[in-house]
């Protein structure tokens, strides 16, 4: 088995940032990432592609990692790419499978270990989300941005956040098009955001970047249909069209294609496996890690850092892997607690600022209503089938929490281990059951976080 003092995991803004602080306080570091490359979601593939042609297609955004990387692979620290964390044991022993067809790394021992995992897209469950021809905006992405492909000219963007407008922007910038765009996001309070508008002006960069978007999709042509209610999906093995509710007239738009998305929720598997204390985020609509300013989780020596912890952004996410860095150089005796707090205030300063728009951009975009009350014939669970209806008679049964309707239901038993479906399936209990959502209890996660072979297992339980 290897040993080393921090095990980052993830090699996005976040995990390459804690890695070379830590590295550069001459701890022993290394970084495993199921992807074949560094970078993470917003980075990926950056090192790949002519200089010219991503920040003419991605933007600045996109552009602005690259000193990080470049950074990061001059740096000398262990990156183990395709290789998938599946397991820390209570003895922080972390445990990988190989992506590609390769023995898999041996098991990892380490003193303090940094979960960057980063978030996942929040899964928006409409009539007819299952058909063939509808993916989500951010797995589109990740196709353009790794084989530059294109959605089909006529697609649909559906849902709410600020990736719908991002991605459509960088369509259009790739030469392509989309039929539309369709706001389904949940009802918007005007004077909680206007509050939060004043509060966000301390980034004016960022709600400048904000706007010129928003512009330059209108001087693209880009139809916006905003108030869209009682969106579905029409089509048996293929899609055909999105059907909609506006201002109470039905309406229609033909369509091979639909991308939804409902914005960004912290990939929590590690954290829930390992039984981490979690809050229920109200103003992220997410369950979230609790963790002290040193991005430390209730569990000692686990540090959580970037979006895996709360939905911040590429450059938050930095800092927050920084910080977590220092705290790590602490422990380890490489910094009295004097010279960490000296590092440290800039950071915090840096942070704040970044987080200052984050308020703003979360009751801009809160999630369409879909997401935690679809209707009963909409599947919920897609591994096990599992529609709404089923849910909801399984809580009018008695099941009080996603446990029990894993039990009663399958819901959550498949292979995405309850990502597809945990938020809708606490929704939905907490409704039937007249509870609030936060009075549910989060489902319950369990290693393997990840699908793992036998056949890998037992090879790593022999190693
Ligand atoms: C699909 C998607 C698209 C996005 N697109 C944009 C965009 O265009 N512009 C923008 O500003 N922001 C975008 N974001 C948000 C942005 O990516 C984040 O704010 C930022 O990247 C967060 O950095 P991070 O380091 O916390 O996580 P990430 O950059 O997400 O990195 C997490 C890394 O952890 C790895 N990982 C996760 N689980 C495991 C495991 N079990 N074993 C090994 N490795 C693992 C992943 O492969 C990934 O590389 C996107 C987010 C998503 C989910």
């Amino acid at each position: 088995m290897k040993h080393v003092d921090v095990l980052v995991i993830g090699a996005g803004p976040a995990g390459l940032s804690a890695a070379l602080s830590a590295h550069g306080f001459g701890l022993s570091v290394l970084v495993a990432d199921e992807n074949p490359r560094i970078g993470g979601q917003i980075y990926r593939g950056l090192l790949d592609d002519p200089p010219r042609q991503r920040g003419r297609i991605l933007g600045a955004d996109h552009a602005a990692g690259e000193a990080l990387l470049q950074r990061f692979t001059g740096s000398g620290i262990v990156h183990l790419p395709s290789a998938r964390v599946w397991q820390i044991g209570d003895d922080q022993v972390a445990y990988l499978s190989s992506l590609v067809r390769e023995p898999a790394p041996e098991p990892v021992g380490a003193r303090f270990i940094v979960l960057a995992t980063g978030a996942q897209e929040r899964p928006l469950p409409l009539p007819g989300w299952t058909t063939p021809g509808v993916m989500s905006v951010g797995g589109a992405q990740i196709l353009l941005k790794t084989a530059g492909l294109l959605p089909p000219r006529d697609a649909v963007l559906v849902g709410s956040g600020p990736l719908v407008y991002q991605f459509a922007w960088q369509i259009c910038r790739a030469g392509g098009r989309i039929r539309a765009i369709i706001d389904a996001r949940g009802p918007v309070a005007p004077l909680p955001l206007l509050v939060r508008a004043v509060r966000a002006m301390r980034a004016p960069a960022l709600l400048g970047r904000g706007a010129g978007l928003l512009a330059a999709l209108r001087r693209h042509g880009v139809r916006r249909i905003a108030d869209a209610e009682a969106v579905r999906i029409s089509g048996k093995s293929r899609v055909e069209g999105v059907r909609y509710t506006l201002r109470g007239a039905e309406r229609a738009l033909e369509t091979s294609s639909v991308l939804l998305h409902a914005g960004l929720v912290p990939e929590i598997g590690f954290s829930s496996a390992l039984r981490c204390e979690h809050f229920w985020n109200r103003e992220q609509f997410s369950w979230q890690p609790c963790r002290t300013v040193w991005q430390e989780s209730s569990r000692s020596g686990v540090f959580i850092a970037g979006d895996g912890g709360s939905i911040v952004g590429a450059e938050a996410a930095r800092l927050s892997g920084q910080i977590a860095a220092l705290e790590i150089a602490r422990r380890a005796g490489r910094l009295s607690e004097r010279e960490r707090d000296g590092r440290a205030e800039p950071l915090f300063r840096q942070w704040r600022r970044k987080l200052a728009p984050r308020p703003f951009l979360d009751a801009l975009y809160p999630p369409p209503p879909a997401c935690f009350s679809p209707s009963d014939e909409t599947t919920v669970c897609r591994c096990e089938n599992v529609t709404a209806g089923e849910i909801r008679r399984a809580a009018r049964l008695g099941a009080s929490g996603p446990d029990q309707i894993k039990a009663l239901t399958r819901a959550g038993m498949g292979n995405c281990q309850g990502r597809m479906c945990a938020c809708a399936v606490a929704a939905l209990t907490a409704q039937t059951t007249e509870r609030g959502l936060p009075e549910v209890a989060m489902p319950r996660g369990r290693f393997p976080v990840k699908p793992v072979t036998l056949e890998e297992i037992a090879n790593t339980w022999q190693a």
